[in-house]
Formats: structure tokens, sequence, C-alpha cells
């Protein structure tokens, strides 16, 4: 019993968080910057914040992540960071020599008032920026939204800057990737291919986070979209964003700025999310889907339809990022299953919304909630008082799975306690089928582990 103080008797509170759904809006920040070709994340505080926030991404990914920091002391907390990071960019071009910087804030810089956009200003104007290369900036207190904020306000803030039109329109489509795995990169990209469809994706940290071993570290590995595709987003005849609310921000960004029409969708986990993504990209490029890919769906079904029994009623958990958990809970419906408590950190009335059309036709009377207060304590209390046959989220669920002796399925960020995320997909048809596996080993193992023995069963 690692929990033994949660209780089940539910009080509300407000002032106290216990054991948050959520992270620092910077550790988004950085993910995102990591997806632009020779990038290096700056963070723009203490070297604590920092520390912390390259060592989720290194846990998670099994990769080094690189970042600087502006190592603020006593000193810059009382007079503010400005010389810090003049400094640092100086430094930094000097000793690491990246293509872009790309700065983040902190708690702590946000409290005292440092303004990023004039500091680089200052920086490019002091010379401190050298010729073809870029600074960008994008400011994430984590006293408000969580890492998917911060992931959203970084790939909009570098949107918004490097984005230009020129007179030549180009046959292609943007597709912004909201929070994935590079495994989902890979994977939304080889669907592109199938569909021979022309596209721009970006942040794209294929390359970056999942490189081979080679035995030699390099700094800045091959992955990464470049400064210079960046440049052209404003050409493409339409933009596609994937995740609601890690994607869409930087769709508007570029709708304003160079007028590209966006179409904004979820994260392609499961069936009709899946549909959904592939319907639109082939509107948008004026593709066909081929008949590769309705093969793909099918084996899907087929997979679903030999074990449907096995889903049926079944009651779940599920808790983490809303541009998951929103397909995610699409996807356990279509299949049978009843999301009976959702949670996420995230704050958010869209996605309580969301949920809401989701589930309530299905499963009226699920515990939905999401921000500060939606804490994995009061998860586990909702367990307590409903208990589930599977809990589903990122690796900190797993004190309440041992607690509750529930099968647990580790989905989301972080998963700092197995592999296999950054490698193998969920989203596609190819990705789904990889859910429904993973669905299955749990559901079954677990009857396995609990029949009786005149009911065990050789074939199920
Ligand atoms: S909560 Fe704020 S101060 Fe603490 S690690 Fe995150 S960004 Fe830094």
């Amino acid at each position: 019993m690692l929990l033994r103080h949660t209780t089940k008797e539910i009080k509300e509170r407000e002032g106290l968080t216990i054991n948050p759904a959520k992270t620092c809006q910077p550790i988004g920040a950085m993910y995102a910057a990591l997806g632009i070709h020779g990038c290096l994340p700056h963070s723009h505080g203490s070297q604590g914040c920092c520390s912390y926030h390259r060592s989720m991404l290194t846990r998670h990914f099994k990769e080094p992540v690189m970042a600087a920091t502006s190592s603020f002391t006593e000193g810059a907390s009382v007079f503010g960071g400005q010389a810090n990071l003049l400094q640092a960019i100086n430094n930094i071009f000097t000793i690491y020599d990246p293509e872009l910087i790309a700065v983040h804030s902190t708690c702590l810089s946000e409290t005292i008032g440092d303004d990023l956009k004039q500091i680089v200003t200052k920086a490019k104007d002091d010379g401190k920026v050298p010729e073809g290369k870029e600074v960008t900036y994008a400011s994430t207190p984590s006293f408000v939204g969580s890492h998917v904020t911060g992931y959203a306000n970084m790939v909009a803030g570098m949107t918004q800057q490097f984005a230009e039109k020129s007179e030549t329109q180009l046959d292609r489509t943007n597709i912004v990737a909201g929070w994935m795995e590079p495994s989902d990169i890979r994977e939304i990209k080889r669907l592109a291919k199938e569909l021979a469809a022309e596209i721009l994706l970006y942040p794209d940290v294929t390359d970056v986070l999942d490189t081979p071993q080679t035995g030699k570290h390099d700094m800045y590995p091959k992955g990464g979209v470049t400064v210079e595709q960046m440049k052209t987003l404003g050409d493409s005849k339409s933009t596609i964003s994937l995740g609601n609310f890690t994607a869409e921000a930087a769709a508007i960004a570029l709708e304003k700025k160079c007028g590209v029409g966006f179409v904004s969708e979820d994260i392609p986990v499961g069936i009709s999310a899946t549909d959904r993504f592939l319907m639109a990209l082939s509107k948008a490029a004026g593709v066909e889907i081929p008949q590769s890919i309705t093969d793909e769906r099918g084996r899907l079904v087929d997979m679903i339809t030999d074990m449907q029994q096995y889903f049926h009623g079944k009651k779940v958990a599920v808790f983490g990022d809303p541009d998951w958990i929103v397909p995610l809970c699409e996807f356990l419906v279509e299949l049978d299953m009843k999301p009976v408590h959702v949670l996420s950190g995230t704050p958010g009335k869209r996605l309580d919304k969301r949920l809401h059309e989701l589930l309530d036709m299905d499963v009226p009377d699920a515990n939905i909630k999401n921000g500060a207060s939606a804490d994995l304590f009061l998860l586990h209390q909702w367990i307590k008082n409903e208990p589930v046959d599977l809990l589903i989220g990122n690796t900190h669920g797993k004190f309440i799975a041992r607690d509750e002796d529930i099968p647990f399925i580790r989905f989301g960020f972080p998963i700092i306690d197995r592999v296999g995320h950054s490698y193998f997909p969920n989203v596609g048809y190819s990705g789904a089928m990889r859910i429904v596996e993973k669905l299955l080993m749990a559901i079954m193992d677990r009857q396995d582990r609990d029949a009786p023995e005149e009911r065990f069963e050789l074939v199920m």
C-alpha cells in the first residue's frame, strides 16, 4: 500500500493538488524545439528548472536531451535576467554553434517580468546573433497551464516568428504535429506517403529522439524540420493541425499571418479519429485514399470483431493529456468499453465539453474532470468508490494500479519505467492495432490469473 493515505471519502479541494496529473510548461516548449533541426532549447530561469525538464525528457526517450540555461542566481532574480540571457546567447553561438536557439521562460523569469521579445531583439541589435542563425522564444510560465500549453506556445511562437508568404503557391499541405512520439510522427509521414500527399510536417522529432546507436554522440542529430522549410509555411495551400490543445494555436497563428486556411483534427488515435484525419488529408491534398490504407483499416476492424467479447462493458479509468485522452476515449467507446473515470491535469473548458460530448450517451455517469485540482489523488478516490477493470495513463499511475491491483497500460507522457513508446506508434490504423493488442493482453492476462482451475482456458 504505497498510497495508503488515500481516503475513499471525497472532499472538495481548491488550494491543494496532490500528485498532479501534469508537469511544467517549459518541458513542452523544450520538446517542441527539439523538432527543429539544429536547435538548442534554452531555459530562461534557474539551473534547477532546466535540469528537471531535460531529465524528464531524457528519462522518457532514453536519449540525451541537450538544453542551455540562463543560470539565474540571486542577482538575476532581483534585477532581472536580461544580462544573463544576452551573455548566454553569445556563449551558445560561440561554443555550441546551433542553427537556432529556442528560448522559453520559466516561473521565475515570468514573475520578475522579463520580456523575451525585447531581450531577443536587443541580442540581435547588439550583434550577438550571427548571420544566418536564429533565436526564437515563447512565454511558458508554469503557474498556468501545463506541459501541453508550453508545447502549444512554442510551436505557435515559432510559426508566428518564422512563417513567410512569397509569390509562389506550393501544392503542399502543412501538418502541425501536436505532442506525439517520434514513432507517431513517422506513422503520420508514412500515411501521407501512401496517399501520395505532399506535406510539410513540423515540429518533427524523428531522427532526433529516436536516433540509431552509432557509438558516436551527435549534438544536433540529422532530424528536424529546418528553419528554411518553416519560412515557406505561408506558401502551402492549407494546414491540418493534429491536436486541438497542442497544435491548433500554431495553425491559427499561420492563418492570421499568411492567410493559410486550416482544419483542426484530433491526433488520429483509433478508428474514427484516423478516418477523419485521412479524409481531411485526402481533401486538402486532392488525393485518393489508396486500397492499401483501406486494407489496414479492414485488418483492424477484423481484429476487433474477433475479440469483441473481451472488451464488452469493461470499465476503464483514463488520465493524461487532452489531445490523447479525447480520441482514446472515443476509441474505447467504439470498442464497447466504458471509460468511467477520465481526468487530465491540463485546464480548459473545451476539454470538459469534448469529453461530455463523447461520453454522455454511452457512459452518462462518468467522472470527468480537468485542471489543477484534477490530480491522481482524486483519480484514486474515484477508483476506490467505483473500481475499474483497467487503468490507462502515464508511469505515475503505477502506484494506484499496484495498490488497487488493477491491470495498467502505460500511455502518454511521461513513460519512464518502460520502453517502446518512441518506436511503436499508437496513431493510425496500425497504431490502433497496437492499442487493441495491449488492451487484450492486459484483460486476458488478468482473466488467466484469476480464473479458477475448472475455468482456466487454453483457447481464448
Ligand atoms: S514549476 Fe516553475 S520553477 Fe518549478 S521546475 Fe517548473 S518551471 Fe521551474
